[in-house]
């Protein structure tokens, strides 16, 4: 059976002992939906859309939480709200365009070793990273 994102998350949350209660569960829907990089209230508006129970409080709590579980990872940017990562495996890999801000994905992990390197150096548990480069694009070159 393919686990989707959703599954994984839910997964982790019922791991750690939470309840998949309803709120919950159209929370992770819209944040996999969305694909990650959103705010709060964005997603918030998204969830009431499809779940207009969920109250506004209870979208910002589940994000702290999912933050605390190391699920997500809230960035922020200049001065605006900041926007959510889903780290639904651990790691999240960017190279941002500092020209055209253009975000490039990637999944191969690049960093796992410097990770390791830098936890036993600090007596750190590394338990995920979420990673940018920045540059140039091939447009903006
Ligand atoms: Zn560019
Ligand atoms: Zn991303
Ligand atoms: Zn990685």
């Amino acid at each position: 059976m393919c686990e989707t994102q959703t599954d994984q998350l839910e997964a982790a949350l019922a791991d750690k002992g939470y309840r998949l209660t309803k709120a919950r569960r159209a929370i992770l829907q819209a944040l996999v939906t969305s694909g990650g990089h959103i705010s709060a209230d964005d997603l918030a508006d998204i969830v009431r859309r499809d779940a207009p129970f969920v109250g506004r409080m209870t979208v910002y709590r589940t994000l702290d939480l999912l933050s605390e579980l190391g699920l997500i990872r809230p960035v922020y940017q200049g001065t605006g709200a900041a926007h959510y990562i889903l780290l639904t495996n651990g790691h999240h890999h960017h190279m941002v365009c500092t020209v055209c801000s253009a975000v490039i994905e990637f999944d191969d992990c690049v960093v796992e070793e410097m990770a390791q390197l830098v936890g036993e150096r600090f007596d750190f548990q590394v338990e995920g990273h979420l990673v940018e480069f920045y540059g140039r694009c091939s447009n903006c070159r």
